[in-house]
């Protein structure tokens, strides 16, 4: 079996439970692109197996502990039980995250379920080479009508992987209707962004529902996630994205869910919340769903300030006793530093602000305890106290 030896570091990591090698703790390497290898460590005993990579800066992702090397069966185990956890969580959703990486013990593999469709992603070589089994152990399991593989993030070139999208299994029509809750949505599985639809955010769209009254904004809308949701207790409903196709998409969303009072307009966040704030606007709900800010460590400091000046701004339009929805879907940027974040913008801009729930990524996106790259979304529900 082809195999990578690893430093005492590299095994202090394997045995605090994180799944991830870097390279500098790889110090022998006796295997090939995408190849499922036994991982050895400084005593050569064998640790475990892995998926591994020759050009991304993780070239080992585990898969087991010890001596068994794994077969097609474990996959088999870890995808039915992955589905078997989502179908106990009797979710009001027709699509949700089938599979969550690690945080399903599946490294690098990500499923979504749009209704009858799945949607994957493969980023790894591991798991690129291991497509043709996982599909055929998808339809045995799930029967699918329909698999796309969304194989266009850019992670993958990152692993020397093409970027494609293409039908690994049935038939994909050109768009897929779902249901969230009361929403209904036409998702665009082959274009759409991610695999189609912000699905980490459906629980924070049901808990803002608690809260949702008056006059609502909702920036960086997409195809109206938020929006679609609280609307029907918002008597006057304002979506802003600054993509033309999915200011259009938030208008066809709401004729659907007959919601005509949703008015979606194209701007940038930054420059309309200036603008309302200057011509004296106020709400009594708002949302702030930007996209990651923080894509590394570097650009950590801007994120921040980018953060701060969008919550500011909303902190001073929200009417007293107002709602804010705002999160942040930076890995780089812990709780902590978004916690910090709220509390300047709350002291410059005159506003205090308490938390009335503070959330994180729907249990379709499980966080695996000692893998903090499993927890990206932060979710605080603030209220304006007067
Ligand atoms: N809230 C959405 C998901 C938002 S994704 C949901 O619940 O489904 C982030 C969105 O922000 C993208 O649609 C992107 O087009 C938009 N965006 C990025 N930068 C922006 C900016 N400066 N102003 C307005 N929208 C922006």
């Amino acid at each position: 079996m082809p195999s990578v030896t690893v430093s005492a570091r590299g095994e202090q990591r394997i045995r605090g439970g994180h799944p991830w090698i870097y390279r500098a703790d790889v110090v022998d390497v006796a295997a090939s692109a995408g190849d499922t290898v036994a991982v050895i460590g400084p005593r050569q005993r064998v640790l475990g197996h892995a998926l591994f990579s020759d050009r991304s800066q993780i070239p080992v992702r585990m898969l087991t502990r010890g001596e068994a090397p794994p077969g097609l069966e474990l996959w088999r185990t870890r995808l039915a039980n992955a589905v078997r956890f989502r179908e106990s969580l009797h979710l009001d959703a027709t699509a949700y995250r089938l599979v969550h990486g690690e945080g399903d013990l599946l490294p690098s593999l990500v499923i979504d379920r749009y209704g009858h469709y799945l949607v994957v992603q493969a980023l790894s070589q591991g798991v690129d080479r291991l497509l043709p089994e996982i599909t055929r152990l998808l339809v045995e399991i799930a029967s699918p009508a329909g698999i796309l593989a969304r194989n266009d993030p850019r992670v993958r070139s990152l692993e020397g992987l093409e970027q494609k999208v293409e039908v690994l299994h049935g038939t994909i029509p050109e768009s897929v209707l779902v249901r969230e809750g009361p929403v209904e949505y036409d998702v665009d599985l082959w274009k759409g962004q991610k695999t189609g639809l912000f699905l980490d955010q459906r629980e924070n769209r049901e808990a803002a529902a608690r809260y949702a009254r008056g006059r609502l904004l909702d920036c960086f809308s997409y195809n109206g996630g938020f929006a679609l949701r609280l609307a029907r207790d918002c008597p006057h409903a304002e979506a802003l994205d600054i993509s033309a196709d999915a200011v259009a998409r938030i208008g066809r969303n709401a004729a659907r869910n007959n919601l005509p009072h949703l008015q979606a307009r194209e701007a940038n966040v930054f420059d309309e919340l200036r603008r309302l704030e200057k011509g004296g606007a106020r709400y009594d709900t708002i949302v702030l769903d930007p996209p990651a800010f923080a894509k590394n460590k570097a650009s950590i400091p801007n994120a921040l300030a980018g953060y701060k000046e969008i919550n500011l701004r909303a902190m001073r339009l929200l009417t007293p006793g107002g709602y804010l929805v705002t999160c942040s879907c930076s890995y780089n940027v812990s709780e902590a530093m978004f916690a910090d974040m709220i509390h300047e913008a709350s002291v410059d801009s005159h506003t205090p602000v308490t938390i009335v729930e503070k959330r994180m990524q729907g249990r379709d996106h499980p966080v695996l305890v000692g893998v903090p790259e499993t927890y990206y979304l932060k979710c605080f529900i603030l209220r304006r106290v007067e």
